[in-house]
């Protein structure tokens, strides 16, 4: 049996969806679907308003172009996330600091934001790890002590809550991803969650979004004609990639509660693992913490061991996958001046952590397959 790490799952409604963009001829942003899917996801998760963009990687560069990051700013965030995170600071000049996470959850340790904050300290970019919530409550109270903007990483958390409250709707803005490899997809696609009820701060997001012109205004008709107002990008996604979206979306609980089956399955079969002391955790949900069920992973006890982990399930046709190279480990780290001990935590995780398969179509066959092989890798270990 061959199975793949990631798999990408369609509901039955993208093509319909996507046809009647084509023949409403509305391929451009913000179309049709483009407002069905904001408005779904507003409603859903209690969020004053959302912006659809091309990527999460963009939603992030819009955040910090949104609270004016500036060069010279320190922005804390995790070591352990996708470099998108540290590049929508460094783009505006601004430097990454980065904390490291807490061994439970690989979360951003609040212990450590504080101990990283200096004057020079704008924003918090906390990172939802595998869709499991970060300490929101606790480091909304260190940011507004230290008055910092907090620009949440939820691009694996769409969907998932901590506490009463979504992921993305906890910090002054949230930040989604809809990439190919997330559990809800446009290919390409993220969204800005803005969670502030300034309605200058939401036109100047929507204007930095449509190239820097007041466009939105005059398709709410509040404008005669449109013009260059200020600086912008854009970073309005294609409305047939919203059609896309926006099939997934009107089936997000159903697809949540597939991978929760999956990850209840492996939870099931593998925690006596932990017991044995063959592995050392496994991907663990705090009470507090309603997860989208992204990613599941082991930690071993050591590199080798997941390094064998690794190459045996490859040889039986399973591939299972390494998380994130740390940022400060990484070579754009060393050259910030990191080195690979000063995050002990989050160095530990990443040599030691492997990914199972995790996608939303995953078959009963394919998960006992996965269990059967790792029960037998682990009678040699
Ligand atoms: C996927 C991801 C991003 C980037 O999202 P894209 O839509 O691929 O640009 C940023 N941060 C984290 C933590 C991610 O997992």
């Amino acid at each position: 049996m061959k199975i793949p790490y990631n798999n990408i799952f369609y509901t039955e409604k993208e093509i319909e969806y996507v046809k009647d963009a084509l023949e409403k001829q509305q391929i451009n942003a913000d179309g049709k679907y483009t407002k069905l899917v904001s408005s779904l996801l507003e409603d859903n998760f209690g969020i004053e308003k959302i912006l659809m963009t091309t990527s999460g990687t963009h939603a992030l560069e819009m955040a910090s172009m949104l609270i004016e990051i500036k060069p010279n700013d320190e922005v804390i965030m995790p070591s352990f996330t996708f470099p998108s995170t540290a590049n929508a600071v460094m783009i505006h000049g601004a430097k990454p600091v980065f904390a490291d996470i807490k061994s439970d959850t690989l979360n951003i340790d609040p212990a450590d934001i504080e101990a990283k904050i200096t004057k020079k300290t704008k924003a918090i970019i906390p990172v939802h790890y595998g869709g499991i919530g970060c300490q929101m409550d606790i480091i909304m109270d260190i940011a507004k002590s230290h008055d910092l903007y907090v620009i949440e990483d939820a691009a694996q958390g769409v969907n998932a809550k901590y506490k009463e409250k979504f992921l993305g709707a906890w910090g002054h803005i949230g930040c989604y991803s809809f990439h190919g490899t997330k559990n809800y997809i446009s290919g390409e696609g993220g969204a800005v969650a803005i969670n502030i009820s300034d309605s200058e701060l939401i036109k100047k997001a929507e204007i930095i979004r449509q190239k820097g012109t007041n466009r939105q205004e005059f398709i709410r008709g509040e404008a005669k004609r449109y013009s260059w107002v200020d600086i912008g990008s854009s970073y309005g996604p294609s409305d047939i990639l919203m059609a896309i979206l926006y099939a997934q979306i009107e089936q997000m609980d159903i697809i949540k509660a597939k991978r929760r089956v999956i990850n209840d399955f492996y939870s099931e079969n593998l925690s006596k693992y932990i017991d044995a002391g063959k592995i050392k955790s496994m991907t663990y949900i705090p009470e507090k913490c309603d997860s989208n069920y992204h990613l599941y992973y082991l930690i071993f006890h050591s590199e080798k061991d997941r390094d064998k982990m690794i190459e045996k399930l490859k040889e039986k046709g399973i591939s299972a996958v390494i998380h994130f190279v740390p940022l400060h480990s990484s070579s754009m780290g060393r050259k910030l001046g990191y080195t690979p001990s000063d995050l002990p935590i989050t160095e530990n995780a990443s040599r030691c952590l492997v990914r199972l398969p995790m996608y939303t179509n995953m078959t009963e066959d394919e998960m006992y397959y996965i269990i059967e092989t790792i029960d037998s890798i682990f009678k040699e270990f």
